[in-house]
């Protein structure tokens, strides 16, 4: 396998955002959280210290490679295995793709750093920012999200606030409900209220429906989801997956042969790299065939980079780290 970084992978299928080119700013779950649902990993390096962590051309001429490949795309997404955020060139990476592209730029990111003017400056850059308040009291902030020592809950929300004073584009704050960690009545009250104050264009609700890095993470059930979504308004909506088989979003190609090239077995591990993905996941993401998919899983198997899990029913693959 090459054994060049790759910056670029997916297209994903996203919930949030239909087909999602990801592009990863940052190493290996280097993050100011290590939150206990984290679907990529335990956070290796916990840091608020932004740098340039990547070579911003190489992120560039990945890209460009990759749509050259006339890959379908409803948004270019900054995300990853870590907080984009933490990348100081953010914004200029930003304004590249938009001279390269007219697909428009999400920036996926667990809003910590929004306190700094910088970082505002350069999400601002983007047309979809997806932040995330999972908690609205220090203590909850700290069983859900294992905060580094100088971020705290209420500066969170300030700094969310501030962002939305200043960014015109859509702000989709997701909410990450963990049962017994922060489902409360309490809980939820003070999550409203900092959602009044922040004013995001969307909620949306998620839950632990795939695999997460901590074991005994448990899912809310819908019931419970639909009935909290009541309650934080009509802009709050759920995107936690609770069906095991999604049909793939576009159909497989007919001619599609059985070939193993490093390219295609590339783009499977770049995707697995950064989150579990379901056999349904794979097809629609890179769209290809069933048969197809579960060739380059055996192959990756065999190769021993990826193992698989379960979760309530469904087997998610995931690189192994
Ligand atoms: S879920 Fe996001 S913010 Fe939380 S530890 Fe994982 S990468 Fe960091």
């Amino acid at each position: 396998m090459d054994k060049e970084r790759k910056y670029i992978f997916g297209p994903v299928p996203s919930r949030r955002l239909g087909l999602s080119l990801g592009v990863d700013i940052v190493p290996y779950k280097v993050c100011t959280l290590d939150c206990v649902y984290c679907q990529v990993g335990e956070t290796t390096e916990l840091t608020i210290e932004r740098k340039e962590y990547v070579e911003v051309e190489t992120v560039l001429a990945q890209l460009k490679k990759r749509l050259a490949d006339s890959v379908k795309a409803d948004y270019i997404t900054i995300s990853g295995s870590g907080e984009p955020t933490l990348n100081s060139k953010l914004g200029q990476i930003i304004e590249q793709i938009k001279k390269i592209t007219d697909i428009p730029v999400a920036v996926l990111t667990n809003g910590t750093l929004l306190t700094d003017p910088a970082v505002r400056q350069d999400c601002a850059k983007a047309d979809v920012v997806l932040p995330s308040l999972d908690a609205a009291d220090e203590q909850a902030f700290e069983k859900v999200n294992h905060p580094h020592k100088n971020l705290n809950a209420q500066s969170l929300i300030d700094g969310l606030c501030k962002f939305r004073e200043q960014f015109s584009g859509q702000i989709w704050l997701e909410v990450f409900l963990v049962e017994d960690l922060n489902t409360d009545t309490e809980q939820i009250a003070k999550i409203a209220e900092a959602i009044k104050r922040i004013r995001p264009d969307k909620v949306q609700l998620n839950t632990a429906v795939r695999p997460t890095s901590q074991k005994d993470v448990k899912r809310i059930d819908k019931q419970k989801l639909e009935a909290i979504a009541a309650q934080l308004g009509q802009s709050c909506e759920i995107i936690a997956d609770f069906s095991s088989a999604q049909p793939p979003r576009h159909a497989p190609k007919q001619d599609q042969q059985m070939q193993t090239s490093e390219i295609d077995l590339d783009a499977v591990l770049s995707m697995l790299e950064r989150r579990p993905c379901s056999l349904d996941d794979i097809c629609s993401g890179l769209n290809i065939a069933k048969d197809q998919a579960l060739h380059y899983i055996d192959q990756l198997q065999k190769q021993g980079v990826i193992g698989s899990a379960e979760k309530d029913g469904t087997t998610f693959f995931l690189a192994d780290h």
